[in-house]
C-alpha cells in the first residue's frame, strides 16, 4: 500500500496554485457573461488550451500519472472554484474520454482521446451520451440500438440521447447503444462517432438553471452508420460477453456505469470548488457588512453558520480525497466514489443556500456572483448518478443486497 500522507506533493501544490491563478485571472473575471449569454465560452477554453489545461496531456497526467489519486480532484477544485460553468466547458470533454478509457483498447484511447481535445487553435470537443429522454437513472432503459451490418462492417446506431454535455457541438461523440436489448445494461457497448457522421444532429439546446457556459443538448442519430473499428473494445470480446452473460455467468459490464463510477470523485471535487468560492465570499461579507452596529459576523447566528459550512466543505473534501486515493490503490469496497459525490453535492447546494442566506439581499441578485454559485451548485445532486441512485449504490455495497 506504501506510504500514506496526508499532505500534497511538491507538484500538486504548484499544479494548486497554477489552476487556481488561471481562474483568478481568467475564469472569475468571464463567468458573469458566459452565463448570461448561456453558450459555451469559446474563448475562455482557447485560452485554457494554450496554457494547457484544456488538452488530453492535462487529462492523462492527472488520470495516470499519479499515484496518490489527488492530483485531478485538487485541480478541478480550484477550476470549479472559478465558474462551475467554464469549468464543466474545459471538463466536458473528459467525460468523453473516460468513455474511451473505460471501454477502449489501446490503440483506441491512442487514436480518439486526443481528438477530444485537439490543440491550441484548432480546438475539439468530445461528448459521452449515455442519458435518454425516458431513460436516466434507469440505463437499463436505454432504448438507442446498434445493429451490426455484417456486408458492410458497420454499425448502425438508432435513438435520442438526452442531456448531453456538448451534444452536438462535439467533434467526437461517445455514444452507449443496446446491442442486445432483451440483456438490458448488460447488453450495452460504447461507439465512437467520428466527426462529421451523417445522421448525427442536435436536437433541442437546454437552457438551463445553472452552469449555463456549459452547452447542454439532445443528440438525435438516425441511421448513423459508423465502421466496426468504431465499436469501443473490440466485436470478439463483446461476442463473448454477451455469450457469458446469456449463459447466466457475468454481468458486471456497464458500459455507462463504468465511465460513471470512475469519475465521480473527479465531479465531487466540482462540487467542493463551488462550495468554497460562496463560503469564502461569505466569510469575507460577514466581516464587512455591519448591522445594528457591528460586522455581522459578531453574531454567533451567523459566525456558527460559517463555522458549519467549513466543516462540511472539509468532511466533503477528505471524503473525496479518500476516494480518489483507494480509485488508484486497492478500489472502492463500499461504493466511497458514490459516498464523496453524494457528500459533495449536497454540501455545495447547502453551502451556496446559506452563502445567499448570509449576504441578504445582495445574495438574491445577479449584481454579486453568489446566486450564481447556488444555481451552479445543484446539478451535483443530479448529473452522473442522482443522489439517490448514489444511496442506491451505497446501500447495496454495505449490505451485499440486490435492493432496488
Ligand atoms: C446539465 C446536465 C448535464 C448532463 N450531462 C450528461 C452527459 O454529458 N451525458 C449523459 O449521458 N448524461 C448527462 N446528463 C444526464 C444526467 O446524468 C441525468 O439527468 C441523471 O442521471 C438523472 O436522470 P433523469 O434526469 O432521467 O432522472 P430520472 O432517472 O427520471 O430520476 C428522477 C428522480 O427519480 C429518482 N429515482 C430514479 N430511480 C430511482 C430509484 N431506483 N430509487 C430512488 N429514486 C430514484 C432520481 O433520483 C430523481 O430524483 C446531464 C444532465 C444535466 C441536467
Amino acid at each position: 500500500m506504501g506510504d500514506f500522507s496526508m499532505e500534497l506533493n511538491e507538484d500538486q501544490l504548484q499544479l494548486q496554485e497554477w489552476v487556481h491563478q488561471f481562474s483568478e485571472d481568467v475564469i472569475r473575471p468571464a463567468a458573469e457573461e458566459w452565463d448570461e449569454r448561456e453558450e459555451f465560452p469559446f474563448p475562455v477554453v482557447e485560452q485554457a488550451a494554450e496554457v494547457g489545461l484544456y488538452s488530453w496531456e492535462f487529462l492523462a497526467n492527472g488520470m495516470m500519472g499519479d499515484k496518490t489519486g489527488l492530483t485531478l480532484p485538487v485541480a478541478i477544485e480550484e477550476l470549479f472554484w472559478g465558474d462551475a460553468g467554464i469549468g464543466m466547458a474545459i471538463m466536458g470533454s473528459g467525460l468523453a474520454a473516460a468513455g474511451i478509457l473505460a471501454s477502449g483498447t489501446q490503440e483506441q484511447v491512442l487514436e480518439w482521446v486526443p481528438q477530444c481535445y485537439g490543440d491550441a487553435g484548432d480546438l475539439k470537443i468530445g461528448a459521452f451520451c449515455a442519458s435518454e429522454p425516458d431513460a436516466g437513472s434507469d440505463v437499463g432503459g436505454y432504448r438507442t440500438r446498434a445493429v451490426y451490418d455484417e456486408a458492410t462492417d458497420e454499425w448502425v446506431l438508432n435513438g435520442t440521447k438526452a442531456w448531453i454535455t456538448n451534444g452536438g457541438l462535439a467533434d467526437i461523440h461517445v455514444v452507449v447503444a443496446v446491442v442486445e436489448p432483451e440483456l438490458k445494461s448488460r447488453g450495452h457497448a460504447s461507439f465512437i462517432v467520428p466527426p462529421n457522421t451523417p445522421g448525427l444532429s442536435q436536437g433541442q439546446k437546454y437552457k438551463k438553471h445553472g452552469i449555463k457556459a456549459s452547452h447542454t443538448a439532445e443528440v438525435v442519430l438516425e441511421d448513423v452508420r459508423i465502421p466496426g473499428s468504431c465499436l469501443l473494445g473490440t466485436k470478439e470480446k463483446l461476442d463473448e460477453r454477451i455469450a457469458r452473460v446469456k449463459e447466466g455467468k457475468s454481468g458486471n459490464a456497464q458500459a455507462a456505469m463504468q465511465t460513471f463510477e470512475a469519475t465521480r470523485p473527479a465531479v465531487a471535487a466540482q462540487a467542493i470548488g463551488v462550495a468554497r468560492a460562496a463560503y469564502e465570499y461569505a466569510l469575507e461579507y460577514a466581516k464587512e457588512r455591519e448591522a445594528f452596529g457591528r460586522p455581522i459576523i459578531m453574531n454567533q447566528g451567523i459566525s456558527f453558520m460559517l463555522a458549519d459550512m467549513a466543516v462540511e466543505i472539509d468532511a466533503a473534501r477528505w471524503l473525496t480525497w479518500r476516494a480518489a486515493w483507494l480509485g488508484t490503490h486497492q478500489g472502492f469496497k463500499n461504493a466511497e466514489g458514490s459516498m464523496a459525490k453524494l457528500k459533495a453535492g449536497r454540501v455545495a447546494t447547502w453551502v451556496t443556500e446559506r452563502a445567499i442566506q448570509i449576504l441578504g439581499g445582495y445574495g438574491y441578485v445577479r449584481e454579486y456572483p453568489v446566486e450564481r454559485w447556488h444555481r451552479d451548485a445543484k446539478i451535483h445532486d443530479i448529473f452522473e448518478g442522482t443522489e439517490q441512485i448514489q444511496q442506491l449504490v451505497i446501500s447495496r455495497a454495505i449490505s451485499g443486497l440486490r435492493i432496488e
